[in-house]
């Protein structure tokens, strides 16, 4: 029976990055109260909550006067142990549910169940050993990607391995790995999608995504691909919510090839990176929609008000310590700033992110490029 968690109510939320702070935002504008469950104190959601609870997840006697003080519970990232889950379960609901974390948190689960269910991927092997690799390059061919079974995130935990490479397994740290055939593609896309206990789906606009080094560098709102490419990407990421039965968010990133054949690249049980422009872009931002999804309530409109364009801030735009000069956003009369509250910049660490509106997708790319052009020409200068 589906309850709805009225405004007044307290959300429990697992995790403390940026993620949960523009949840939190989202939460608190519609007057619900937010606890955090953090390791690390003062965490950019914990800044934005009514209260943090600094301490491990293995801390039971904290968890468990958490878990007391909420009404219902989800989380802003998906490397919770299953067993925090499970515990909390027992007294209060929480969402997404145990199994798709479980599904979520391991890429060889991940892909066996969207093999199970027909989606099309990359080819692809699971690799545990040396006879099992070249079995996988025999069957994927190369170029190829070896990625750890684990998730890293960005990149992290993998390897790319090129035509006629040696390669010796032991040597890539992880016992279990996932081969993938390397893609070349003409667009990397995304697109969230909110479900709720009824079944009721709701997808955002596809999202086009431009990553550097592994870690996304902007994305581009609405995509700039054929119409019946984002709708084909939008029906795949409802059903995978349905198929998932996912209660909450599902992300789902694609790659578009040259193709034109859209395949899955990974899923998200929460708010993506790539889905942070429909927190000034659209009519509901994935923050929202996450919120009403766990809350019981009705979804609200995914609609795109502008073309959008979001670019991240990483910490290596810091230098040596010294903030960014912000005046070359503020002087942007249709550029939105977004600072997650991190004290500590470091390369590669996602301090914050702008957004830039145009009248057409093409205006917007090229004034938000040119902010971060001018970023790194002071930098240098
Ligand atoms: P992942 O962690 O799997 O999302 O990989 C991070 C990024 O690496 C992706 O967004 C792509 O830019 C690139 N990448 C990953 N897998 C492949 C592949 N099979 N072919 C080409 N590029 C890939």
């Amino acid at each position: 029976m589906e309850t709805m968690v009225p405004p007044g109510s307290t959300i429990g939320l697992l995790g403390g990055g940026q993620l949960g702070r523009m949840f939190g935002i989202a939460a608190r504008r519609m007057g619900y109260r937010v606890h955090t469950f953090e390791p690390a104190p003062d965490s950019p959601a914990g800044q934005v909550s009514d209260r943090e609870f600094n301490g491990s997840y293995t801390d039971k006697s904290l968890l468990d006067e958490f878990v007391a003080s909420v009404d219902v519970v989800t989380f802003e990232f998906e490397n919770i142990p299953a067993e925090v889950v499970n515990r909390i379960s027992q007294s209060k609901p929480v969402h997404p549910r145990a199994e798709v974390l479980h599904i979520c948190q391991n890429r060889e689960r991940e892909k066996t169940f969207l093999r199970r269910y027909r989606y099309p991927l990359t080819p692809f092997a699971i690799v545990s050993n040396q006879e099992e690799f070249d079995a996988a390059i025999e069957q994927v061919g190369t170029p190829a990607v070896l990625k750890s079974a684990d998730f890293g995130y960005d990149g992290k935990g993998q390897r790319k391995i090129g035509k006629g490479e040696r390669f010796k397994f032991s040597t890539f740290g992880t016992e279990r790995a996932i081969l993938e055939k390397w893609v070349s593609f003409e667009h990397e896309l995304s697109v969230i999608c909110a479900r709720n206990e009824r079944g009721n789906v709701c997808a955002f606009p596809a999202s086009e995504n431009i990553h550097v080094g592994h870690i996304l560098d902007h994305s581009i709102a609405p995509g700039r691909i054929p119409p019946e490419v984002a709708q084909l990407a939008q029906s795949i990421a409802e059903s995978i919510a349905n198929d998932l039965d996912v209660v909450g968010l599902i992300a789902v990133e694609f790659f578009l090839t040259r193709d034109g054949d859209l395949l899955v690249n990974e899923l998200a049980p929460r708010p993506h990176n790539s889905g942070h422009y429909t927190f000034d872009a659209c009519i509901t931002s994935q923050f929202e929609q996450q919120l009403r999804a766990v809350c019981g309530l009705a979804f609200g409109a995914p609609d795109l008000l502008s073309p959008v364009v979001m670019v991240n801030l990483l910490g290596d735009l810091w230098g040596a310590g010294v903030a960014p000069n912000w005046k070359l956003i503020f002087q942007h009369a249709r550029a939105k700033l977004h600072l997650y509250g991190k004290l500590e910049p470091r390369p590669g660490r996602k301090m914050g992110h702008y957004c830039v509106f145009g009248e057409t997708v093409e205006e917007a790319l090229k004034e938000a490029l040119k902010i971060k052009q001018d970023f790194y020409d002071k930098e240098s200068g």
